[in-house]
């Protein structure tokens, strides 16, 4: 992508509305804009950073087990009052009439949703265990909306709904999506800590939520200190194996027992006191296992194995993609901007040309821009005429992890600069090597 073609409309001075880092940069590096309270569109450089941590949701939901589908964001109010939802649910929930004055809403969940979709084409034990996802927004009137895409009301969310005969089958289920969040976290180089959660208006008796420690946080952390170090399952653990995953869960709630618990101050105050970590945190993630809140009033039911019919045993299990990368920005940037994970950069490299208009750098920026898009590599080229402070500043800002630098003395000998946005290491190497690096 050529920096003159593409549309990232870059802020020079902070934005007075931001409170926190992550929306001030999203803002400045031209990321998001608010179109109304707690509404945003994502410009292009977000929207690359958003589709990159929706795809590595997906690739693990996918390893998982789970099956990706789409359900719509209206959805009518008659399914929420089978569930008994409806009155419940109070003013977070947006509601619409239509045309015919049917009253619908802006989905901010999907329980009911899958349940009706499960219940209408699932009849046997044999089609279970079933993990139904989609990543889709969501709308929830959010009384204090803040933080630009940290607390929206528009949102989007991964949410994942299992189905099971059985309490057992459904734990393994549950220890699933617990696994596949570790690793999703860690994919998206975020320390993401699960603590054991209150179910609140969901319901149900088994919850854990991610939270990534941040002292803009709006979630409290209370647990041992050693609880943020852990290992974390290798690609390629065995899914189907129950005894495997529940050792992997069990770490948890055996090691950590009464030093995870988030609502607990007595389990708290029983960690010697050296050893506390009370610290705020993001909740980027939050799974549950409801049993059959909702597949008895709905009548979602399959034959079991003894021939009778029996109300599937659920969970669901949300990740928030449109928090997690103010979350990310959060946990990864310096005075000078973002500096992304790899695995979620916008672009893998940034091409600087320091002389626009220059043969020698025009042709060298041009040589080192084909050949690593031709190698597959996400380049952006700063061909621009402004001026190079400028440059630098928004390489910066917008935090690609490398910058290939072609000034017209270096380029003069046949060499470039790469620097490391992170380390800000610079090196200077011959053309070559500097498309090897990347290439190889
Ligand atoms: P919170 O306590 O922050 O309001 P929640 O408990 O209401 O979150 P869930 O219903 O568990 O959230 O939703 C699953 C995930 O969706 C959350 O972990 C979060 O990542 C994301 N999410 C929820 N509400 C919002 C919001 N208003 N803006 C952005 N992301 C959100
Ligand atoms: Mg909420």
């Amino acid at each position: 992508m050529r920096l003159s073609r593409f549309f990232i409309p870059i802020l020079k001075e902070n934005p007075k509305e931001a409170e926190i880092v992550s929306h001030r940069l999203m803002l400045r590096a031209g990321m998001i804009r608010q179109q109304s309270q707690g509404i945003y569109s994502w410009l292009p450089l977000g929207k690359k950073v958003l589709d990159k941590v929706n795809n590595i949701i997906r690739e693990e939901q996918n390893r998982a087990g789970a099956i990706e589908l789409s359900m719509p964001t209206l959805q009518s109010a008659e399914l929420w009052q089978e569930s008994g939802r409806y009155d419940a649910y109070g003013k977070e929930m947006l509601r619409i009439k239509d045309r015919q004055d049917r009253p619908m809403l802006y989905g901010p969940t999907n329980e009911e949703m899958i349940t009706d979709i499960f219940r209408s084409s699932v009849k046997s034990y044999k089609d279970l265990p079933l993990n139904l996802y989609h990543i889709q927004l969501k709308f929830r009137d959010e009384i204090r909306p803040r933080f630009g895409t940290m607390r929206s009301r528009e949102f989007m969310m991964k949410d994942a709904y299992s189905f099971d005969l059985t309490r057992e089958g459904a734990e393994h289920s549950y220890n699933k999506m617990f696994t596949a969040y570790l690793r999703t976290f860690d994919r998206l180089g975020l320390r993401a800590i699960p603590m054991r959660a209150d179910t609140g208006p969901i319901g149900g008796n088994l919850s854990h939520e991610f939270i990534i420690l941040a002292d803009t946080g709006e979630s409290e952390v209370f647990c041992h200190k050693d609880f943020v170090n852990f290992d974390i399952p290798v690609e390629n653990t065995d899914f189907d194996s129950v005894d495997g995953l529940k050792s992997i869960f069990d770490k948890w709630t055996s090691l950590y027992a009464a030093t995870s618990e988030m609502h607990d101050e007595a389990a708290f105050n029983a960690i010697p006191e050296g050893e506390r970590l009370s610290a705020r945190g993001i909740e980027v993630g939050h799974i549950f296992y409801f049993g059959t809140k909702y597949s008895e009033p709905m009548g979602a039911k399959v034959q079991g194995p003894d021939g009778k019919e029996h109300f599937v045993h659920m969970g669901s299990y949300g990740i928030g993609p449109t928090r997690l990368v103010p979350a990310i920005i959060e946990a990864s940037h310096d005075e000078n901007g973002i500096i992304w994970p790899e695995s979620v950069a916008p672009f893998d490299v940034v091409v600087i040309n320091m002389k626009a208009g220059d043969e020698a750098c025009d042709g060298t920026c041009e040589l080192i821009y084909a050949a690593l898009t031709k190698a597959g590599k996400d380049v952006l080229y700063d061909d621009t005429d402004d001026r190079a402070g400028t440059k630098f500043a928004t390489a910066d800002l917008i935090g690609v992890p490398y910058q290939i630098i072609a000034g017209p003395r270096a380029v003069a000998n046949g060499e470039v600069e790469v620097k490391d946005r992170k380390t800000g290491a610079r090196e200077t190497m011959t053309i070559e090597a500097a498309i090897n690096r990347f290439v190889a």
